[in-house]
């Protein structure tokens, strides 16, 4: 159940909201339209009867489980997450960058500088790094994280990286700026509790064969948790073909504009696997809706540690940041063609 409450309405209607859905052992959380007015989810039913306090504007009883995030809690304003002084979703897309695996200092501060210069406005990198294989770099750690805050501190750009495990949130967040919850702990749900309690931004990437819902629902644990501030990353599903390593599934960027209020990026590095792709895909995800990319970028490919093969060269990243501007201004990068398809 998703009740909206006037501008005008008193704040006791939500406390008193928030105990009897409580009384009644449901789980209640307080969030708000996104104009300013006090909205309460509840997961299941509290009696009508029991709603005749002053100030309710709207009880919906038809929603996602995925009740937060969902367009119905909050449906004439989309989220915008800031990261540093970048704000993602509010409607120039926005370009991330920078090595998959942060390697050596002096390097990053190079590549840092370089993907600036391309025009990207945030840097990735990471410093945990869960690897298929146990004999593979598995990343610099904490000294890699410090490599990342000097790059920032270098060239302003704020950084975006991974963490794996709940117990190192704090420390992963007291040198990013926001944190990166990878494909493969999109359902690590002890590790989402504990960036949910952070305020720090999160980007969620998708697991590679989770449903959508799936993947809202473990957004929702960030938002359930307290953390408003959530970025959607679509960054490809198992295909069956060995030519693509992953599939960038472009549906889901249409798909979770229509459902939640959420900003989403696409990932076509990790989406393709190749590097010949990238492009194209960036700029197809930037036609679907999306509010930015997240692309692998390094001078050196070929010695990149950790995914050459799908990295690109700065000067590619810098012919891309160019295009995807151009079709991002050809869509006029609003939400109306959005909503020439709500409803399907
Ligand atoms: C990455 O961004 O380098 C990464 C490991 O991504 P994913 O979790 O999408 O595989
Ligand atoms: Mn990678």
């Amino acid at each position: 159940m998703i009740i909206t409450m006037a501008l005008t309405a008193p704040v006791s209607t939500t406390t008193t909201l928030l105990d009897i859905a409580a009384s009644l052992g449901l789980e209640a959380r307080k969030t708000d339209d996104g104009a300013g007015a006090d909205v309460v989810v509840v997961a299941g039913s509290i009696p009508r009867g029991e709603l005749d306090l002053p100030g309710i504007v709207e009880v919906k009883e038809k929603h996602p489980a995925f009740m937060l995030g969902s367009r119905e809690a909050r449906p004439r304003v989309r989220t915008i997450v800031r990261v540093g002084d970048v704000e993602i979703g509010a409607g120039t897309p926005i370009v991330m960058a920078g090595p998959c695996v942060v390697e050596d200092r002096d390097e990053l501060i190079e590549i840092a500088h370089a993907v600036k210069q391309a025009g990207a406005s945030i840097l990735r990198g990471g410093a945990f790094k869960p690897r298929t294989s146990p004999y593979a770099f598995q990343g610099l750690g904490e000294r890699g994280l410090q490599h990342l805050a000097d790059a920032r501190e270098a060239t302003g750009l704020p950084v975006v990286t991974e963490v794996m495990e709940p117990d190192q949130v704090e420390m992963v967040a007291h040198y990013a700026d926001m944190l990166q919850i990878g494909a493969r702990n999109m359902a690590n749900f002890n590790l989402l509790k504990r960036a949910g309690m952070v305020r720090t931004p999160v980007l969620l990437k998708r697991g590679f064969s989770a449903t959508m819902d799936e993947w809202l629902m473990s957004a929702e644990y960030l938002l359930a948790a307290g953390n408003p501030n959530v970025v959607l990353c679509e960054r490809g599903i198992r295909g069956f073909d060995p030519a693509f390593r992953f599939n960038l599934d472009l549906n889901a960027v249409p798909h979770v504009k229509q459902v939640s209020h959420l900003p989403i990026i696409v990932d076509p590095s990790h989406g393709t696997g190749r590097r010949s792709l990238v492009g194209r895909m960036a700029l197809a995800g930037i036609a679907a809706g999306a509010d930015g990319v997240i692309i692998e970028a390094h001078p050196r490919p070929e010695s990149a540690l950790v995914d050459g093969n799908q990295t690109i060269t700065p000067e590619e990243l810098r012919k891309l940041t160019r295009q995807c501007e151009a079709v991002a201004s050809l869509l006029a990068y609003t939400d109306a063609p959005l909503s020439m398809v709500a409803g399907d």
